[in-house]
C-alpha cells in the first residue's frame, strides 16, 4: 500500500500574511506529530511559493506548484516553468487541474507536455484527470478517464515521478461527492487502466479530490486503491486540512 499524500491545493487564494501563517501552522502540527503516517503537501499560489518554503523549512511538509509550463524556459509571459519550481524548493507540480483544462483550454496533449517538463525538472506530476456531470449521467465516466489518463501520461511515468488525481469536476467546490461504490469503482479502474502506461502500476497513488471535508474524509479515505487527497476549499483552513490528513494517517 504507498504512503498516504494529502495535497493543499490553495488555487488563487492567499496573500502574505495569511498564506505565511497557514504553512507555519501546518508545519507546527506535522512537526509536533513526529512522523505522522501521511505526507502533507502543500501548493500555494506561485506568489507565495517562496515565502511560504521559508516557513516551512525543514517540517517536513512539501511544497509543490499549481501548474507548470511544457518548456523549461523562453518567451511565455506569466508563465512558470517546471525548473523555477524546482528551484523554489518544489517537488510536486499540479498538472490538468480541471480548473486549467477549462479555463485555459488544456486539453490531454497540453497536460502530457507538462508532466513531461515535470519530470524533466525533478519533480513529481500530480495529474488531474475527471469526468463532467454530463459525462457520469450518460454514463462515460470510466471511459473519459481512462481517455484522459491514456493521452495526459508522458514516456517515462513512474510511481515515483506520478501521481494521479481523480477529480470529478462536477465535485469540485460544490460540496457534493460522487458515492463510495462510484469512487470505489473508478479508483479500481484507473489502477487497471494504468497498466502498460506507467511504471509499477500496483504503487501508483490515487488521490481522490473534490469536496473532501473533515466530516467525510475518512469514508473517502478507507475506499480501496484510495491513497490519498487533493483538497481544495478546506485546504485553506489549517483545523479543516489537517483533520483531513489525521484521517489518513
Ligand atoms: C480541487 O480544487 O482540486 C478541489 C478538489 O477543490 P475542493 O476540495 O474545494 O472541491
Amino acid at each position: 500500500m504507498p504512503r498516504m499524500l494529502i495535497a493543499g491545493n490553495w488555487k488563487m487564494n492567499g496573500l502574505s500574511a495569511d498564506g505565511t501563517a497557514l504553512a507555519r501552522d501546518l508545519a507546527e502540527r506535522y512537526r509536533g506529530a513526529g512522523g505522522p503516517g501521511f505526507d502533507l503537501l502543500v501548493c500555494p499560489p506561485a506568489t507565495l511559493i517562496a515565502p511560504v518554503g521559508h516557513v516551512l523549512g525543514d517540517s517536513g511538509v512539501m511544497l509543490g506548484g499549481q501548474d507548470c509550463h511544457a518548456e523549461p524556459k523562453g518567451a511565455h509571459t506569466g508563465d512558470i516553468s517546471a525548473e523555477m519550481l524546482a528551484d523554489l524548493g518544489c517537488g510536486h507540480v499540479i498538472v490538468g487541474h480541471s480548473e486549467r483544462r477549462q479555463d485555459h483550454a488544456e486539453g490531454d496533449a497540453t497536460v502530457k507536455a507538462k508532466a513531461g517538463a515535470a519530470h524533466r525538472a525533478g519533480l513529481t506530476a500530480i495529474v488531474c484527470i475527471g469526468e463532467t456531470e454530463e459525462e457520469r449521467d450518460a454514463g462515460k465516466a470510466l471511459a473519459v478517464c481512462a481517455s484522459q489518463l491514456a493521452g495526459s501520461l508522458p514516456e517515462g511515468a513512474t510511481a515515483t515521478n506520478t501521481v494521479i488525481a481523480y477529480e470529478p469536476v462536477w465535485a469540485i467546490g460544490t460540496g457534493r461527492t460522487p458515492t463510495v461504490g462510484d469512487v470505489a469503482e473508478m479508483h479500481a479502474h484507473i489502477r487497471r487502466e494504468l497498466e502498460g502506461r506507467i511504471s509499477d502500476p500496483a504503487v501508483v497513488r490515487l488521490l481522490y479530490g473534490g469536496s473532501v471535508k473533515p466530516g467525510n474524509a475518512a469514508e473517502l479515505l478507507g475506499v480501496d486503491h484510495v491513497n490519498g487527497a487533493l483538497v481544495g476549499g478546506a485546504s485553506l483552513k489549517a483545523d479543516d486540512f489537517w483533520a483531513i490528513a489525521e484521517a489518513a494517517g
